[in-house]
């Protein structure tokens, strides 16, 4: 590429603000020119208004950057957003209203006609949805964290054999709640079996993305989802213990042969951030775990274990996906990275956004 694509982080100072900055450090295609966030952090440097939770120091060229409020013009090609949900909605139109190409970790544009909810190795054709959004950018949205790693394990067993319903508790890491996040009087020692409205994104999200486009639309795939979400106190890496029923029958073994064989439907696009295998399946019964496999391949790669015979549907497993980079950062600057490839992001003179 010759010379790079200009990208502001939206919610630069958040937990997945954040790891934007870290995943976007030494990209060969990306540079970061802007970081956004509230009045109480614009006009200042990054590194005076950050409570830096990464895990090392804030990259040299960014901890010196004025951030910039939302009501400031961007020079950028793309926007990174990690807004919280409560201003996300307004703020993410506004943007592609005014030009931009913006791709958000929040909830709120995911369900809209017009807005794909994109897993590359999954459903990159979904991107044509774009040609349906007016004004000069667009929106493209990253699932839910939980909703990744479900889908991630469903998706070779949609192709394979079918799937007609699914049950699935998650067990989600602390970091998936943004910083400070859940009071450590509830968190230590404890587990909430509550999230608010994660069991809902979880029973719909996936039939989106795993559906079929027709006529410019997305056919939602058939299934029947049942999730219960709960909290536990580990910090990165969100676990799913998650049972199937198949629409044509099939033993463990070609169950396990169809998550092995998946690979990376998108290798010979060469994507920077794509791992070299969207799934890795252990065989040892005590993996995968949080602490020692979420970040396989960069948080990139969604491990699975424990495949068996279920006495109540037809298979169960175990998932793990990390919640900040595959469910959120490096998800998303891997969907900016298919939509280079595509031709749908280009380096560009710089826009105005009012
Ligand atoms: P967070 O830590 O609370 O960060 C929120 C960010 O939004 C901060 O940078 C904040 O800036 C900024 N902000 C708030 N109001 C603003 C405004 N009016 N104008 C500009 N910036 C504003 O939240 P998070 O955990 O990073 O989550 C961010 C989004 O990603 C949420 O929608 C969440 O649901 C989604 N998500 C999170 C995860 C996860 O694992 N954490 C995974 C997937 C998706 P200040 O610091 O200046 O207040």
């Amino acid at each position: 590429m010759k010379s790079k694509i200009r990208v502001g982080i939206l919610g630069a100072t958040g937990a997945v603000g954040q790891k934007f900055v870290e995943v976007l450090a030494g990209h060969p295609w990306f540079e970061v020119t802007a970081l956004v966030a509230s009045d109480r952090s614009a006009e200042k440097p990054y590194r005076d208004v950050v409570n830096w939770i990464g895990s090392g120091p804030i990259p040299a060229d960014i901890a010196g950057q004025t951030v910039v409020s939302a009501a400031a013009n961007l020079d950028c090609d793309v926007l990174f957003s990690g807004l919280d949900a409560a201003v996300a909605g307004e703020l993410e139109s506004r943007y592609a209203a005014a030009g931009h190409a913006v791709i958000s970790n929040a909830r709120n544009h995911r369900m809209r006609d017009d807005v794909p909810l994109l897993i590359p190795e999954v459903n990159s054709g979904h991107t044509a949805l774009l040609h349906r959004q007016r004004g000069g950018g667009y929106i493209v949205t990253n699932p839910n964290c939980s909703t990744v790693g479900l889908v991630c394990v469903l998706k070779p067993l949609v192709d394979a054999f079918g799937v007609e319903a699914v049950q699935v508790t998650t067990l989600q890491a602390l970091s998936g709640a943004g910083y400070p996040g859940v009071p450590a009087l509830d968190a230590l020692g404890n587990v909430v079996p509550f999230i608010r409205g994660e069991e809902e994104k979880l029973q719909t999200e996936p039939l989106k993305i795993l559906g079929t486009l027709s006529g410019g639309r997305v056919v939602p795939y058939e299934m029947t989802i049942s999730a219960q979400c709960t909290r536990v106190p580990v910090l990165e890496g969100h676990l799913e213990c998650i049972s199937v029923k198949l629409a044509q029958p099939a033993d463990v073994d070609a169950v396990r042969e169809a998550l092995r064989s998946f690979g990376n439907p998108l290798a010979d696009l060469d994507l920077p951030g794509a791992p070299e295998t969207l799934l890795h399946v252990f065989d040892e019964p005590h993996f995968p775990q949080p602490r020692r496999h979420a970040g396989m391949s960069n948080g990139m790669t969604v491990s699975v274990g424990r495949v068996r015979p279920c006495e109540v549907l037809d298979v169960k497993l175990v998932a793990l996906v990390h919640n900040t980079l595959r469910g959120a950062a490096g998800g998303a600057v891997l969907n900016a990275e298919l939509l280079v490839r595509q031709g749908l992001l280009k380096p560009r003179q710089a826009v105005a956004s009012s």
